[in-house]
């Protein structure tokens, strides 16, 4: 049923804050996916030697090479870009409309093309191409494709039942599977709680009650569970801990990937693992940075491990709060020359005013009170 009140969760923040979560969301996610996308696929002592590379500042002169072509770092792919489709079509719709959504997607990759896009999805676009009914279009693979786009639900909808399905609704129109449903839920349930901000968003209890609540299908039921587990122990156990739990979690392991595969489940309890533990580890360093780096410690699909985990962790900080390293590295971002760090800015600021319920007047306004007083 879709909400009758579609308003954005932040019924008291102003324009300009809400504009700022949205930014430090989408800036997070396509900084983590043009990190990540170096190392995507590799082995994971390359993925860290990234990491090290992201801390050291010189991730900036990494590169990589592929069918797809030669690039250099700060471009962005697949989950950039279905992530910033999805954030529009519900800041418009105020809904999930499967049919709209699937055509806009369409019309995407058909005018602009899309660096890096899953098998999975390329085979929907084809079949709608075709004519075909975009439910039958859907794969129904457990691939991470509808994954990498959910987390932005989290920002919109005031009830996280809303959220969670709206994130269910999002993935059906290319990955109708158990699996993406349940991945996406994870995401969305953690991104509802992220979009919140504040220290309570995380806490340990609060976690584990949400993902007993969201996380329905048994297979990530085991996994996600244990991810509070993880949290309370030292953060070298923790990993080693969580990174356990995935190898037994893989049902379908493809052994072409180091651990954590393109599958929707491994990747959403990976990457909401990174997020949390970036937020309660920070010890004065850059959650995003943090974020990435943990992202990047599993190696395997770390263009999209590392953009859920920065992208929900920018939205839990806003982009103001990025350090200024990740801030430097986000100069660098674009796609194909295109969608440079302002346009995501811009894109935030008019993502923030389509989803305020009505228009506000902020500017000089410091107390947190302007805009919304009848
Ligand atoms: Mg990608």
């Amino acid at each position: 049923m879709k909400p009758s009140t579609p308003h954005r969760v932040f019924e008291n923040d102003r324009t300009d804050v809400l504009a700022d979560k949205i930014a430090g969301y989408l800036i997070g996610t396509a900084l983590g996916d043009a990190v990540g996308f170096i190392c995507e696929r590799q082995p994971r002592a390359a993925a860290w030697a990234q990491a090290i590379a992201y801390r050291n500042g010189a991730a900036a002169q990494t590169s990589r090479k592929d069918k797809e072509g030669a690039w250099k770092f700060g471009q962005i792919s697949d989950d950039t870009v279905f992530s910033r489709l999805v954030l529009r079509h519900i800041a418009k719709e105020k809904w999930v409309d499967g049919a709209k959504l699937a055509h806009e997607f369409l019309s995407h990759y058909n005018t602009h093309g899309i660096v890096g896009t899953g098998g999975s999805t390329r085979a929907f676009f084809k079949a709608l191409d075709k004519g075909k009914h975009w439910q039958e279009a859907a794969t129904t693979s457990g691939g991470n494709g509808a994954v990498m786009r959910a987390a932005c639900v989290g920002i919109v909808f005031p009830k996280l039942a809303h959220a969670v399905e709206a994130a269910w609704r999002q993935a059906m129109v290319t990955h109708d599977s158990e699996e993406a449903r349940a991945g996406a839920a994870l995401v969305a349930a953690i991104a509802w709680r992220a979009a919140r901000g504040g220290e309570e968003a995380f806490d340990i209890a609060d976690i584990a009650a949400t993902l007993a609540h969201t996380t329905t299908w048994r297979g990530l039921k085991n996994a996600s569970m244990k991810i509070p587990h993880a949290l309370l122990c030292d953060p070298e156990r923790g990993r080693e801990l969580m990174l356990g739990y995935i190898r037994d979690l893989d049902v379908k392991p493809d052994k072409t990937w180091d651990l954590i595969s393109p599958y929707a489940v491994t990747t959403a309890v990976w990457a909401v693992y990174s997020h949390l533990y970036a937020m309660r580890e920070t010890n004065g360093l850059d959650p995003i940075e943090l974020a990435i780096e943990t992202a990047l410690f599993a190696g395997g699909d770390t263009d999209t491990t590392a953009s859920i985990a920065a992208g929900l962790t920018g939205m839990a900080i806003g982009y103001e709060r990025f350090g200024p390293l990740a801030k430097r590295y986000a100069e660098l971002l674009n796609d194909r020359g295109d969608l440079l760090l302002d346009d995501l800015k811009a894109e935030a600021m008019e993502m923030a005013e389509m989803l305020s319920p009505r228009p506000t007047k902020t500017h000089g306004m410091e107390d947190g009170t302007g805009g919304h007083s009848p």
